[in-house]
């Protein structure tokens, strides 16, 4: 595998390889490294310490090392002397529990001994804006109903054609892109794959998106909720599970076709949600998405996914089954860890598999209008704290994902939260000046 990274800088120019991992907030952490020395690094790893970085360490531990996987390699179409390597973090002789790309291929292990292959595909939202963050790129995009406006996206073509280019030319088969509900929003799509594979794909586009849109003047988010009144960045999951390239979930009898394997893995989905949340949706802004208000036109895709809920091919239910041979699950925003996204919904997957999980009835009903009146529904969890908490306290969760994961995701959440609550904020001031 060192040979081969060796050779591919001297087949391709590349003079730098960037070795790069993912933290537990979802932040994508690298150094550069001169070719001349990725044989030594692929060997003996590019050490971090791990405590400056959103892990649970301190300086006083040894460092972590990185070492890159070489089937991830991209060289990059914006600066194409520097190629993009996925590592895992090791400490010692061991991976990293605490990592986010080991814990979903640690799930994956618990997947693989069952006999099971997860494929994943996740539709990326994200908004174009001026660099400084504070307003949406085109002022001229404000139709009352801009969702796959051809105009607003054709104003866009230069940056969504060079990322899909690339996308084509990885041979991650893209196969749409188009203007969202909102102003400024838009979408991107490529075929599904195995989790792993998703998950780096799905962190080197997030790299990928930002890069090219700075070149163009842009400023690319995926923050769930950027203003108050628009429809949020979610980042929906389509889940199958596999077994010598078989679909498992697909059977012509079951009812929407679907196996009673697919229907317990979907029971685990709905049994761990609140439990889960804190990982698919981490921020204290991605609360503003689950409970959001309606918008203007009366509308938003997101409306109902607090209701821990599944339905066929309808948008307003957590869980929406769109085909014979998987489902969507609507709960990941754009703050979701590509990794823990994928490895919170195998974990809760597999558990709902062994323990042979009922979902009960699927509810054919619109959760827009008529979810507020339905008795006994469960819901998400209405803040980050409340959703660290369900975390923490899951032994299920614990059992799949690892404790010494689980317990470093919950104190740093925990710390980020407590943040939170001693910032004082505008509307504190309003609320609370004349009390
Ligand atoms: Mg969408």
């Amino acid at each position: 595998m060192t040979q081969d990274l060796e050779l591919a800088a001297r087949e391709r120019g590349i003079k730098y390889f960037l070795v790069s991992f993912t933290d537990l907030f979802g932040v994508q952490r690298a150094k550069l490294v001169p070719a001349s020395a990725i044989a030594d690094v692929t060997r003996a790893g590019a050490p971090f310490g791990a405590f400056a970085t959103w892990f649970d360490m301190s300086p006083t531990e040894k460092d972590v090392v990185a070492r890159p996987d070489p089937s991830t390699l991209v060289q990059l179409p914006w600066k194409l002397e520097v190629g993009w390597l996925a590592s895992d973090l090791w400490r010692g002789d061991v991976l990293f529990d605490q990592a986010p790309r080991s814990v979903l291929r640690h799930v994956m292990g618990q997947s693989a001994e069952r006999g099971y292959e997860m494929k994943s595909g996740v539709e990326c939202e994200f908004f174009f804006l001026t660099p400084d963050g504070n307003a949406i790129a085109d002022a001229a995009d404000m139709q009352p109903r801009a969702c796959y406006d051809q105009h607003t996206l054709m104003r866009r073509y230069d940056v969504i054609a060079e990322v899909c280019d690339t996308m084509v030319a990885l041979g991650w088969k893209p196969y749409q892109n188009d203007h969202e509900d909102a102003h400024g929003q838009f979408e991107m799509n490529w075929a599904y794959d195995n989790a792993l594979v998703t998950a780096d794909r799905h962190v080197f586009f997030k790299y990928m998106l930002k890069s090219v849109a700075e070149k163009h003047g842009l400023r690319a988010t995926f923050m769930p909720k950027p203003f108050a009144h628009v429809v949020p960045n979610g980042c929906h999951a389509h889940v199958s599970m596999w077994r010598d390239g078989v679909n498992l979930f697909s059977d012509e009898s079951g009812e929407l076709g679907l196996s009673a394997l697919a229907y317990h893995f979907l029971g685990g989905i709905l049994a761990h949600a609140e439990s889960f949340a804190a990982l698919t949706n981490p921020t204290v802004n991605s609360y503003k998405r689950i409970n959001p208000p309606i918008f203007p036109n009366g509308w938003t895709w997101a409306q109902g996914a607090n209701a821990i809920t599944y339905s066929g091919d309808n948008r307003t239910h957590l869980i929406r089954i769109p085909g014979r041979d998987r489902f969507e699950v609507r709960i990941g925003d754009g703050a979701a860890n590509p990794y823990l996204l994928q490895a919170a919904i195998l974990a809760a997957g597999l558990d709902g598999i062994a323990t042979e999980a009922d979902p009960g009835k699927r509810l054919d009903v619109n959760m827009i209008e008529q979810g507020g009146a339905l008795a006994g529904i469960r819901r998400l969890p209405s803040n980050l704290l409340d959703a660290v908490r369900a975390l923490d306290k899951s032994q299920a969760l614990r059992a799949r994902l690892g404790d010494g994961f689980v317990s470093a995701f919950v104190k740093l959440k925990t710390m980020e939260w407590n943040t939170y609550c001693a910032a004082l904020s505008e509307w504190e001031r309003t609320t609370t000046l004349d009390c």
